[in-house]
């Protein structure tokens, strides 16, 4: 990966009447990077995408391709290859002739677009298939079909509108590796947007986490974790327990050893015992829920002041705690990330 900025989103912003879509966006995309646009729905992702593939208008703000300026750009004469939700292929085009339709539009020769929709079709794995129409196929094999028609013009950036969304959880985690693998190998620029925050996470070398239309945080999947900017980043991504501290307790009497403010607490930083709790930075209550996650154990502790706290461990946690027993909750200072005031 370079550091040269492909793509460049400069306050961009889109307003619909009195709702704020999408609220000044800044955002750059670096050469063969991959970036997730991430974030509950109503956030702004797709209206971000569409901007940047210029299917609809900026009310603000500025988008910059290659260093070239494409804000009013009509969309068809952009640089991007886009892949939507539905994958909107073409029902009377076979898969080859789906594939090739960019770079025919685009007046490319004939030998040389045989040639690409050929390695296009063996990097994708439709050897086989380069006659089908898209309702002989899977769901999977359209996606791939879809993603292939995108690519095959070698955009300056991909769009991707949740592209995993109509499959089912095995072949939507393969397949997401499968497009990684692809997007890393070919260096592509890609924007990606999703609300599935683990997707996010597996395929991305920066997430850009939205939120009523506004970024709130940018950074690589372990910083986002790790150093959630906002209460909301820090809910969204993963579990979080959050405290509010104050001269040494949380705002429901947990004693606590922590600076004052917002705190997150993840999950598999609680330990679970059956000892009384003494002393800050632990917490008895009762085990309300035990979840087997394959990986390990969830507990929901249910505490006297009436908060759901959350803990993960070993899977071994389920022999060790009964529903309904008593458990208490240990952490220690450096389990506890502060939030930047908000
Ligand atoms: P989802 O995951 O549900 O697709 P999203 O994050 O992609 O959500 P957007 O589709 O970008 O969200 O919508 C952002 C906000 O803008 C929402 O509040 C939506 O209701 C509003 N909005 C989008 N398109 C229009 C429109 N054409 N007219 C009015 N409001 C709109």
């Amino acid at each position: 990966m370079t550091n040269s900025a492909e793509l460049v989103l400069d306050g961009l912003a889109r307003r619909y009447g009195s709702t704020t879509a999408v609220a000044r966006m800044d955002l750059t995309v670096a050469a063969g990077e991959l970036v997730a646009l991430l974030g509950p729905s109503g956030c702004g992702k797709t209206t971000t995408l569409r901007m940047v593939a210029g299917f609809i208008e900026p009310s603000e703000g500025r988008i910059l391709l290659r260093g070239k300026d494409i804000t009013t750009m009509p969309a068809h004469q952009r640089d991007t290859g886009m892949v939507f939700q539905s994958y909107a292929l073409f029902p009377h085009l076979s898969v080859a002739e789906n594939i090739a339709f960019g770079l025919k539009r685009r007046g490319v020769a004939k030998a040389e677009i045989a040639e690409r929709v050929a390695r296009m079709v063996s990097l994708l794995q439709l050897q086989g298939l380069e006659a089908r129409l898209p309702k002989q196929l899977s769901g999977g094999q359209q996606q791939r079909v879809a993603v292939g028609r995108a690519l095959v013009i070698n955009p300056a950036v991909v769009l991707l509108d949740e592209p995993f969304s109509n499959l089912d959880a095995l072949l939507r985690e393969g397949t997401r590796i499968e497009l990684r693998r692809l997007q890393t190998e070919l260096g592509l620029t890609t924007l990606f947007v999703t609300h599935d925050q683990a997707e996010a996470m597996a395929i991305s070398d920066r997430i850009a986490v939205m939120n009523k239309g506004r970024l709130e945080q940018l950074g690589t999947p372990r910083e986002v974790y790790e150093r959630p900017a906002t209460r909301f980043v820090a809910s969204f991504i993963g579990r979080a327990n959050i405290l509010v501290s104050r001269d040494g307790r949380s705002e429901d009497g947990i004693p606590l050893d922590a600076p004052d403010g917002t705190l997150v607490l993840r999950p598999e930083r609680v330990t679970l015992d059956d000892a009384p709790a003494e002393g800050p930075n632990a917490v008895s209550g009762t085990v309300e829920l035990l979840s087997f996650l394959g990986t390990g154990t969830q507990a929901v502790l249910r505490l006297p002041g009436g908060r759901q706290l959350l803990a993960e461990g070993p899977a071994s946690l389920a022999d060790r705690f009964r529903t309904g027993g008593p458990a208490t909750a240990r952490w220690t200072r450096g389990d506890l990330v502060a939030l930047p005031p908000e």
